[in-house]
């Protein structure tokens, strides 16, 4: 399994850890209001790995919010996958029921 923190987006593999060793982010504390927030300023992660993952979760959690950063996000990007997986998430956010 692989978290991340939500605060500087490292990501850990296998441990489920309460505090972020590189940030010192209380994970376990984390307030949820802000997250969507976090998410969409993670867009702009300078990996494409870390905007793969923020992707999905936004297209999960249909956040309706998110998708003019995700039109931004597939206009500006000159990574194909990063342009098909934003198209991807706004068909599933803007999608009935
Ligand atoms: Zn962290």
């Amino acid at each position: 399994m692989r978290y991340y923190c939500p605060n500087c987006w490292k990501d850990f593999w296998g441990e489920d850890f309460e505090i972020c060793p590189e940030c010192d982010y209380n994970i376990k504390e984390f307030d949820n209001k802000d997250y969507v927030d976090k998410l969409i300023n993670a867009l702009q992660h300078r990996a494409g790995e870390v905007r793969h993952w923020i992707i999905m979760i936004l297209a999960q959690r249909k956040e309706k919010r998110a998708v003019p950063y995700l039109e931004k996000l597939r206009k500006e990007t000159k990574d194909p996958s990063l342009v098909r997986a934003a198209e991807e998430a706004i068909r599933k956010i803007q999608a009935v029921g």
